[in-house]
């Protein structure tokens, strides 16, 4: 079997994060001491080190923040993909992600985005 590089090797704790992935739910990390949202997800808080920090389903929207096409990668499985839009995008929840934008049609900063899943890894696509 060839090692995929899109996604991370799940450990205990990551687990909970692509088991919901794989059935199209994206989750976030939320801190009860502060309230702040963070990805990707840590046992601590990273705003104020809290360990009292939740799962929460995303609602799944986003705003794209920056992104480049990316022409040539020859980790398995990007080097069939080529080429393809990598993202950071700004969850509605707060937490800058980096991820993919599929679909058609021009990007732009700011434009409104929403979260699909491609093969259970978070992807993103413009919201009409
Ligand atoms: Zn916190």
């Amino acid at each position: 079997m060839t090692a995929r590089h899109d996604v991370p090797e799940a450990d205990a704790f990551t687990r909970t994060y692509w088991d919901a992935a794989a059935e199209g739910r994206l989750l976030i990390r939320r801190c009860g001491a502060c309230g702040r949202a963070h990805h990707y997800p840590r046992e601590f808080c990273p705003h104020c080190w809290s360990e009292d920090v939740e799962w929460e389903r995303a609602s799944g929207r986003a705003a794209l923040y920056t992104w480049s096409v990316v022409h040539r990668n020859d980790l398995p499985p990007f080097g069939e993909r080529t080429p393809y839009v990598a993202a950071v995008v700004d969850l509605a929840e707060g937490p800058r992600m980096m991820t993919e934008v599929v679909g058609e049609g021009e990007l732009r900063a700011g434009m409104e985005l929403e979260v699909a899943f491609r093969e259970g890894t978070p992807v993103f696509r413009p919201r009409d």
